[in-house]
């Protein structure tokens, strides 16, 4: 009997911090697409970001570990925050695959992060290495003019309209987001007083 190729999900992001939108496109992609896995790559310092203030790596690794750790087929991957340097994508790809040679793996992205990809390097090489599945995001169009037609797949995924920013933005303001990001990363920001605020708080 023919052995079932491995299917892996790549869901790459500076989740700082990670929220429900991220999880539910993971788990919606993992459902459509049959994924034994979905793998969230915290990424170490994103070019695309190189001009903001991020949290430490380590914060948002954890942070991806305690919001994932209850889903049995999320797992969390390190290859991006131990790789010195920006991180790009075909670094990431290029490290999943020599970690598991025999899958076919799946890059999760959003629509806005989806916009960027032909701005990355190396892009034939990327569209080699996985398959693209775009999802939808609230208040970002999804526009694959230019983008390989077998290369991407776009996927509507339950609307959530939430953003790091505006979680970083909320915690510094002293607003909630409780159920805006899972319980354990409300926790792990109070714990380590992440995202202050300008008031003392
Ligand atoms: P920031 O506001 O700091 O940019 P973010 O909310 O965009 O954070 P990222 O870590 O930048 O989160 O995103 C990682 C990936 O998740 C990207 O592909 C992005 O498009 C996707 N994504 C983020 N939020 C959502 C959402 N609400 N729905 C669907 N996809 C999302
Ligand atoms: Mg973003």
């Amino acid at each position: 009997m023919e052995q079932l190729r491995r299917r892996i999900g790549v869901m790459g992001g500076t989740f700082d911090p990670i929220h429900h939108g991220h999880l539910v496109a993971a788990s919606e992609v993992q459902s459509v697409f049959g994924l034994h896995e979905v793998v969230f790559v915290p990424t170490g310092r994103p070019w695309q970001k190189a001009d903001q203030e991020i949290s430490d790596p380590e914060h948002r690794y954890l942070m991806t570990v305690v919001a994932t750790a209850a889903n049995p087929v999320f797992t969390v991957s390190r290859v991006d925050i131990d790789r010195p340097g920006a991180t790009y994508t075909i670094d990431t790809l290029r490290d999943l695959h020599a970690e598991h040679p025999d899958a076919d793996l799946f890059f999760i992205t959003g629509a806005d992060a989806l916009q960027n990809i032909l701005t990355w390097k190396d892009t034939e090489e990327i569209f080699e290495l996985a398959h693209f599945v775009g999802v939808t995001r609230p208040g970002h169009e999804l526009d694959t003019s230019g983008l390989p037609d077998d290369g991407v797949t776009l996927i509507e995924v339950p609307a959530m309209a939430i953003s790091s920013t505006d979680c970083r933005t909320r915690v510094a303001a002293g607003a909630p987001v409780w159920y805006l990001v899972p319980d354990g990363v409300v926790q792990y920001i109070n714990k380590y007083a992440l995202y202050p605020g300008g008031d003392g708080r």
